[in-house]
């Protein structure tokens, strides 16, 4: 029996083409590009292909796009054994850590893929990456929300982007591959087991975040004014995760908290985690009572955090979830 893959073109390099007048890259109708890759058709394979409406560059996607993607999913998804998203690097890593809580009990590979050089272009990394992303979704050994790019496929919530020059340009801090192709695809013992639950679909995000990054020096009206601004955020602090001292910070945090906002402390280092306690300089958000998101990716935090205040659940509820593993985004 063949296997039936579906693949959503949503924008993104992989399809783009120059615009002639302003020398920039733009989307381009992707069933064109198709055509001049025949190579993508395999005997054991059954293809389709649709778009989203507006096909765009990633660095314009918003909650409306994700939840015009994730419906195409859900839409399609007893019609296929797999789906394979074309997607613009830029903001892939965070498309793909907020399906991985949009889809929950998934039990088929969703797999985001694009390239750093358009389909059409003789130097492409596309064809390589499709064709084994498709090879990847119709396995059978996926049933998780992953990245597939330049040989290595990532658990799309442990997934950054590191690198818009290089073709490998994405990585896994905190968390191994998932698989990895050579001459052979070899599959981890990393990979999610397959599960008998139904998919159920989550379409409610909350755009009133934050990220805050600190830096030495930021101002504190700064602080105050981001915190005010939204009703969850997520701090990237130093190190182990550890801020300022100063007790005007503790007590901005502090009173945050009792304004029912809610706080999560991640590093801003790409390796390692936001521990409790282990400096002094961790007081400032123990003492306040901010969520330790320890070794989460920003876009995880910032994504979970979305997807969690979109959801009916109140603020111990949504602490509660926060600190709990969900969907393989945190490690215990
Ligand atoms: N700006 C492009 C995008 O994210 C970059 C890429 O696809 O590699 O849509």
């Amino acid at each position: 029996m063949k296997k039936k893959i579906l693949l959503i073109y949503t924008g993104g390099t992989i399809g783009m083409v120059k615009d002639k007048k302003k020398n920039t890259l733009i989307p381009f109708n992707f069933d064109k590009l198709l055509k001049a890759v025949p190579e993508i058709n395999s005997e054991e394979i059954y293809l389709d292909n649709i778009s989203t409406k507006n096909p765009i560059d990633s660095s314009n996607m918003n909650s409306d796009n994700w939840i015009e993607i994730v419906s195409l999913i859900e839409n399609n998804y007893d019609s296929y054994d797999g789906f394979v998203v074309l997607h613009g690097t830029d903001t892939m890593a965070y498309t793909a850590s907020a399906f991985s809580f949009m889809l929950e009990d998934l039990n088929k590979a969703v797999i985001f893929t694009g390239s750093q050089i358009p389909i059409g272009a003789r130097r492409t990394d596309a064809k390589e990456n499709l064709i084994t992303a498709i090879e990847i979704a119709a396995s059978g050994k996926v049933n998780e929300v992953s990245i597939y790019f330049e040989d290595q496929l990532y658990k799309g919530n442990r997934t950054v982007k590191v690198n818009s020059e290089h073709f490998e340009a994405f990585e896994s801090p905190n968390y191994p591959i998932l698989a990895e192709a050579g001459v052979n695809i070899k599959y981890k013992s990393t990979l999610e087991k397959k599960g008998d639950q139904k998919l159920k679909v989550h379409k409610n995000c909350s755009n009133d975040v934050a990220i805050l990054k600190l830096f030495p020096g930021i101002k504190l009206s700064t602080i105050e004014a981001i915190i005010k601004s939204v009703k969850g955020i997520v701090i990237e602090s130093f190190g182990a995760g550890n801020a300022s001292t100063n007790p005007k910070f503790t007590q901005l945090l502090s009173q945050a908290i009792k304004d029912k906002k809610i706080i999560m402390n991640i590093s801003q280092c790409l390796h390692g985690e936001a521990v409790r306690g282990q400096y002094e300089t961790n007081e400032p958000f123990e003492k306040a009572g901010v969520i330790c998101g320890k070794d989460m990716t920003t876009e995880a935090a910032v994504t979970k955090l979305m997807f969690l205040l979109g959801q009916k659940l109140n603020s111990a509820e949504i602490k509660r979830q926060l600190q709990k593993n969900l969907r393989g985004e945190i490690s215990n």
